[in-house]
């Protein structure tokens, strides 16, 4: 079904009629038989859309012409914003999966245990270190693993 906004002349397909606008949350209506084309009727008829946009859309009361002028370029802003935050979404977890978390509380507060270190403790403490053979120390509980 092909739906339109009275109110910013979006039109788009939808599923059922408690649908809502996706720029201005305004209720949809169906698209009127006539105007649609196609064998799924799934787009207004070519040569039809400024008809359509006139007949049902400029002239119903709802109609804000501020919104219907702004809206391809405000959902264009849109969608490049929600692009922007999935991409630093994505290269916050990716930075996330690179971070050892601590396996008894999950801090990220994490210092590695080089091979100096361990070098030092074995010196210094001998086997009974338990550094030894460890990688990671927790400095949020002092885990070390
Ligand atoms: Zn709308
Ligand atoms: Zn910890």
């Amino acid at each position: 079904m092909l739906c339109y906004c009275k109110k910013c002349g979006r039109i788009v397909r939808c599923d059922n009629l408690d649908e809502q606008c996706d720029y201005c949350s305004s209720i949809v209506c169906p698209v009127p038989d006539e105007y649609l084309g196609g064998k799924s009727k799934g787009f207004i008829k070519k040569g039809l859309e400024q008809q359509f946009i006139d007949k049902y859309i400029k002239s119903s009361p709802e109609f804000d012409q501020y919104l219907f002028d702004h809206r391809d370029e405000d959902l264009s802003k849109r969608r490049m914003e929600n692009k922007a935050k999935l991409e630093h979404g994505k290269a916050v977890l990716e930075e996330q999966a690179r971070t050892p978390k601590c396996p008894s509380c999950g801090s990220s507060n994490i210092s590695k245990i080089g091979v100096v270190g361990r070098a030092v403790s074995f010196k210094l403490v001998g086997f009974a270190s338990s550094k030894i053979g460890k990688t990671h120390k927790c400095n949020n509980c002092g885990t070390m693993w």
